[in-house]
């Protein structure tokens, strides 16, 4: 960052203008909003200048510069065609640490003016730096033509009725969930339609009526889909951008994350370094408090949440405390890494049923009902089997189904980094030993494997 960006309080605050021209007056102009104090020195100081200079109460001085010009001055600009003398005002401002902006010479400023968009007491500054004040300028456009007019006197309104909103509710979260619900709903819709006094009454009484335990919180368990952010669904989009407070774990990649709110709290409950995930239970009593202190909280889920995510149980104890709650699917590891991988879960002539099933074996135990896995039609994808995969492929083919059946392993599905790795069950076990493979990793045995080479859309390494 260049510059920092500050709003400057200059009410009554001495200044100094350098420069008697246009774009001293320009400058000029800006400090009398403001309602700084202004003093000019020039040589000589158009009519114009002078007049807006003393009608607001500034002093107006014909002749050189010298340095005591800028005693007690809070900033200085420069706007003379002399460049002498305008890197003079720069050295003697920067010798008495006086903030000073040379017109159209960014080397020469300790400050910049940014295109403003003023929408008094709201204020929208764009700035390049100085660099390409042409992009700013239709940039500025561009946010002048989004934000209402009327936008000032909504926040006029807002302003005025902040200390009564204060005494009504003591908790920060309630007042945040008061006015939100104020600047999202009629009585906004009201003052940009021009209604200013309906606006009031109505935010009077919504005062009245409203008390801090009409805000109770709300818990949405959002599945974020397999990784690409593309694959969220409208809904999850704009419950994430409405939460106070995130939770999330591993699955959920991380630009999904980055779609929260950036003063949202966001919280991570997976696999710490130390490899131990918050376990179950405090997540759901999590859930349960933050909810209980009014906050929109969200539950991010990787893929869909009631698919081996466990998002049953977080709701269920959320049910207990009558606590609000929506859950919004997503799409499940097994279709998008399907999707993606060019694999049809299901076809006419190879599949006519799917299982979804999870092949985390609890100490090399066998009870899968493995004879149910091995119909010829039947695609079968594991969950969380990579561990498991010689077993898988070895009990698949122990119950029945032939070792030359078609098997995928597909690494970070959906994502830049996604892999597929296709092969036999006989074969797989061993060609998962000559690559190194990271998780999350999907498992998909069937016919419909085959198909992959024909329908193979999405640009990874497949081997
Ligand atoms: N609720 C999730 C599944 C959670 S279980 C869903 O509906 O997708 C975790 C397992 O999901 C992982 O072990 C892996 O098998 C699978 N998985 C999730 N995302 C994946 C991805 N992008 N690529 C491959 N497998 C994935």
């Amino acid at each position: 960052m260049e510059f920092l960006p500050l709003f400057f309080q200059l009410h009554d605050k001495p200044c100094l203008i350098v420069g008697g021209g246009v774009v001293a007056q320009r400058k000029a102009i800006l400090l009398v909003k403001a309602g700084a104090r202004i003093a000019v020195v020039a040589q000589s100081v158009c009519a114009s200048l002078e007049e807006l200079v003393l009608s607001n109460g500034g002093s107006v001085r014909q002749g050189d510069y010298v340095t005591s010009d800028l005693a007690g001055k809070l900033l200085v600009i420069a706007a003379t065609d002399d460049d002498s003398l305008n890197q003079r005002v720069f050295e003697d401002a920067q010798r008495r640490q006086i903030a000073v902006n040379v017109v159209d010479n960014p080397e020469l400023c300790s400050f910049i003016f940014p295109a403003i968009v003023d929408r008094s007491p709201i204020m929208v500054a764009v700035s390049s730096g100085g660099r390409a004040p042409v992009l700013v300028r239709l940039l500025r456009a561009k946010i002048e033509s989004f934000i209402p007019s009327a936008y000032g006197k909504l926040a006029k309104l807002v302003g005025a009725f902040r200390e009564h909103v204060k005494q009504r509710f003591h908790n920060t979260q309630q007042r945040k969930n008061f006015w939100e619900q104020v600047l999202q709903g009629p009585i906004a819709e009201a003052v940009l339609a021009g209604d200013d006094d309906g606006a009031e009454r109505m935010l009077r009484e919504q005062l009245m009526q409203s008390s801090p335990s009409s805000f109770q919180g709300e818990v949405y368990l959002v599945g974020a889909g397999p990784g690409d952010p593309d694959l969220l669904t409208f809904k999850a989009l704009r419950l994430i951008q409405k939460a106070d407070v995130v939770l999330y774990d591993r699955l959920v990649a991380e630009p999904i994350v980055d779609l929260a709110r950036r003063d949202a709290e966001r919280i991570y409950v997976g696999k710490s370094r130390s490899n131990h995930s918050v376990p179950q239970q405090d997540i759901n009593q999590l859930l349960v408090t933050l909810a209980k202190q009014g906050k929109r909280v969200l539950r991010l889920k990787g893929g869909d949440p009631f698919i081996f995510g466990r998002g049953g149980e977080e709701i269920e104890q959320l049910a207990q405390h009558n606590i609000p709650f929506q859950v919004v699917p997503g799409i499940t590891a097994a279709s998008g890494c399907a999707a993606y991988a060019g694999i049809p879960l299901t076809h006419r002539d190879y599949a006519q049923s799917v299982r979804f099933v999870t092949g985390h074996l609890k100490n090399d135990s066998t009870d899968l009902p493995w004879e149910e896995l091995v119909h010829k039609q039947q695609t079968v994808v594991f969950y969380m089997g990579l561990v498991g995969l010689p077993q898988i492929c070895r009990q698949l083919i122990a119950h029945g189904r032939s070792k030359d059946t078609p098997i995928a392993l597909i690494q970070q599905g959906t994502t830049k980094k996604q892999r597929v790795i296709i092969s036999t069950l006989a074969d797989m076990p061993e060609e998962i030993t000559k690559t190194q493979v990271k998780a999350p990793t999907l498992i998909i045995v069937g016919e419909v494997v085959t198909l992959s080479n024909k329908l193979r859309w999405f640009s990874s390494k497949v081997q």
